[in-house]
């Protein structure tokens, strides 16, 4: 995931020797597409990163002084020490103590209140609804954390408030940053704008569409796609996807009417 190529980055920089074992067939399988899955494939292993894909951890044990990584495939990794990035999970101890409704998070409506008068949630513990999403969704970044701090402490004060900010990721690997906006699960197309074998010079992105609609963008250093994208993405603006796909136009273009 993002954790771990972060860190792998950042540990390469320190000449570290690296290797990533990743369970799915690709990196970045459950929040991204091929294209960029590829692309970050052959950043990482260009920075001397070893990837291993379709690769399951089974266990993590001493081994003289060591630690030794035993996968599924019954290989064994000798490391100095392991980092493990495999998601988090809510804690909603308290949460539940108080009574508040729970699934897979707190349960919020969208001003940040819980099932349980003047009990307000905000964060990656809440699940929220989200029209990005198409339903409730619990989102673990620092947009959504602060976007919907926001509206709820304006709401906690009585200041009606009503929480629709579409969601914004980013990643800083190696010298390339990364910029996603929207939600593209059950994407069914894309169109990429740019050429991945030559992002080094630069950057390319990637558009996804569901049933026609732009719901998600990933760009590999292109601020303005970016942000034209993100603002597509609010406001419920799909431009033609030859229009997308031709770098002659400039982003800004799109938005307009
Ligand atoms: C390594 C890493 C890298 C990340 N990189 C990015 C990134 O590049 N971009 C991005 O958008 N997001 C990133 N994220 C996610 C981002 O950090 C989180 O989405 C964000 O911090 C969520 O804010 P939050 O306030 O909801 O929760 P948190 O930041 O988790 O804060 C919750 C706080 O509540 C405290 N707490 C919990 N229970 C109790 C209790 N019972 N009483 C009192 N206090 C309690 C916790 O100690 C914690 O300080 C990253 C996360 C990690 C772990």
């Amino acid at each position: 995931g993002y954790i771990g190529l972060e860190a792998a980055a950042v540990l390469r920089k320190m000449e570290l020797e690296v290797t990533v074992l990743e369970m799915a067939p690709r990196v970045l399988a459950r929040v991204t597409s091929e294209v960029l899955s590829d692309y970050l494939t052959s950043l990482h292993m260009m920075h001397g990163v070893s990837i291993k894909t379709s690769t399951q951890v089974n266990g993590i044990q001493d081994h003289e002084g060591k630690l030794q990584v035993v996968c599924n495939d019954n290989a064994e990794y000798l490391a100095d020490f392991v980092l493990v990035g495999i998601g988090v999970g809510p804690n909603t101890t308290l949460a539940e103590t108080a009574g508040v409704s729970l699934d897979d998070g707190i349960v919020v409506d969208e001003k940040g209140c819980t099932s349980v008068p003047h009990i307000f949630a905000a964060g990656d513990c809440t699940r929220h609804p989200n029209r990005f999403a198409g339903g409730n969704v619990r989102l673990e970044s620092v947009q959504n954390a602060n976007d919907q701090a926001r509206v709820v402490a304006a709401n906690m004060v009585g200041k009606a408030s009503i929480y629709d900010a579409a969601p914004w990721f980013w990643s800083d690997q190696y010298d390339i940053k990364l910029q996603m906006a929207g939600l593209n699960s059950n994407y069914d197309s894309t169109v990429t704008r740019g050429d991945p074998t030559n992002a080094e010079n630069e950057g390319f992105c990637v558009f996804y569409l569901r049933a026609g609609e732009l719901v998600a963008v990933d760009s590999v250093a292109r601020p303005k796609e970016f942000m034209a994208g993100k603002q597509l993405i609010a406001r419920g603006i799909t431009p033609d996807k030859a229009n997308i796909a031709d770098e002659q136009i400039e982003p800004a273009s799109w938005l307009k009417p």
